[in-house]
């Protein structure tokens, strides 16, 4: 169980050094029980507060990684139940369900597909994260061919799944020196699955319909020295699958309950709607997949659930942000009209894409407004006349042009008669206050 503030505190070394940076062990022992330091910041623990402290101090959900050939993908170590109360750390994995009894040209056009599938967001490069193979003929030799295949047209992180440990051996065999995640042990076949897990070093998945049964199965894979360890509570349809997940999220971190500290995995496509497939993931992807097996790819499918994790995966006091700086749009001359915003990633992309799709020549600067979007930074006071004035001034901008021009957000065109007294050199004008309208405008209004 979690120690308590006071308990940690009684095994530091109470000397008050502020070493930690902290004023006090007390206050250092705080933000250990709340888990916003690392132990580590304490330099003078002993041997034996530390295992008791680090274990105290191990994140509620137990961070799972699944590797393969330089790619890897981590589910867990989340310590919140809800994001704005910090931030989730690992976005769940999406996978893409293949079985071997699909004909062999079918099923490398789908792997190829995938693993070519790549989509820019707000400068992003989103992907799916890897395949999940399945036994579906009982023949352990088809499986391992199956493996092989996939393995031959992508070097991204698998699942390997079967009920019998021997099938999964076949595939393990296929992808030799590789950990794919192991899916899965349930109370019939938990010891060879076990085994298995153990000698390859592979992380293991659990399933069973109930929360007592996954803890004894977790306990078990526990007790047989299998640490790495994922949950399917059995749910498939919205209902009872956010009802579990909830229930174990909400166990692992409020309670510290450790059997049911694992990340889970969801199956939402065993279902024949490609809509509910859809919004099942959606789901997942909210409440708390690690790991997210599909049935069907689509790009339509998967961009918003790609856009989707990125949203909620985000910290939520760190908005996305890009570099403030002076940006050039179709190889802007010092005639070139300078447009202003902020540096909020969605805004800056929105920005952008519409100038750079104008085909006219620009320039732009992207103000330091600490991330956040042209209304809400000009309602924190972070993006004023003063501070756009400075950043024209930082990044040497009247250098640039021989005709000073400059385009504030219509948004914020309330700042103008102060920016004319910060740029006195400088004509300002006021822009469309939706990106969208910015070609237009800048073809009426600023060739
Ligand atoms: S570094 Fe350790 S001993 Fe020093 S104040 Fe911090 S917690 Fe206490």
């Amino acid at each position: 169980m979690a120690l308590s503030g006071i308990e940690i505190y009684k095994l530091l070394p109470q000397t008050n050094c502020k070493d930690c940076e902290f004023p006090t062990c007390l206050a250092f022992a705080m933000k250990l029980a709340a888990k916003q330091v690392e132990l580590s910041a304490c330099p003078h623990v002993s041997e034996e507060s530390k295992a008791r402290l680090a274990e105290s101090a191990e994140p509620p959900v137990r961070l799972i990684e699944i590797k393969a050939n330089g790619n890897s993908i981590q589910a867990g170590n989340e310590i919140a139940l809800f994001r704005h109360e910090k931030t989730f750390y690992h976005k769940p994995g999406l996978f893409v369900r293949l079985r071997d009894d699909m004909e062999s040209a079918a099923l490398i056009g789908v792997v190829r597909a995938v693993d070519a599938y790549r989509v820019g967001y707000v400068g992003m490069d989103l992907t799916v994260d890897g395949f999940a193979v399945e036994a579906c003929r009982g023949d352990k030799e088809a499986f391992a061919e199956t493996v092989a295949s996939v393995r031959q047209n992508t070097r991204r992180p698998l699942i390997l799944m079967s009920r019998d440990a021997a099938m999964i051996a076949a595939g393990l065999r296929a992808i030799d020196g590789e950990n794919p995640l192991l899916y899965a042990a349930d109370e019939t076949n938990w010891e060879a699955m076990t085994e298995l897990a153990a000698e390859h070093k592979a992380p293991l998945a659990v399933v069973a319909p109930t929360l007592e049964g996954l803890a004894d199965l977790t306990q078990k894979a526990k007790d047989k020295g299998v640490m790495d360890l994922v949950i399917d509570p059995a749910a498939r349809d919205f209902s009872e699958s956010l009802a579990r997940a909830t229930q174990i999220r909400r166990l692992a971190i409020k309670h510290n309950f450790r059997p049911l500290g694992f990340p889970l995995i969801a199956f939402p496509g065993e279902c024949d709607d490609l809509v509910k497939e859809a919004m099942l993931a959606a789901q997942a992807i909210a409440k708390y997949a690690g790991f997210i097996v599909l049935d069907h790819f689509s790009a339509e499918a998967f961009y918003p659930l790609l856009a989707l994790r990125e949203n909620i995966y985000t910290d939520p006091q760190k908005p996305i942000q890009v570099q403030p700086g002076l940006y050039e749009f179709n190889n802007p001359t010092p005639e070139s009209p300078v447009l202003v915003t902020t540096n909020f990633s969605i805004t800056y992309f929105s920005v952008a894409n519409e100038v750079e799709s104008s085909g006219m020549p620009a320039w732009l600067v992207v103000a330091d407004a600490e991330g956040m979007s042209v209304l809400t930074a000009w309602a924190a006071g972070k993006f004023d006349a003063e501070r756009i004035a400075k950043d024209v001034k930082r990044f040497e901008v009247a250098g640039k042009v021989t005709r000073r021009r400059i385009v504030l957000p219509g948004q914020v065109a309330v700042l103008s008669g102060e920016l004319e007294e910060e740029l006195p050199d400088w004509e300002v004008k006021v822009g469309p206050r939706e990106a969208v309208d910015l070609p237009a405008y800048m073809k009426q209004v600023l060739l």
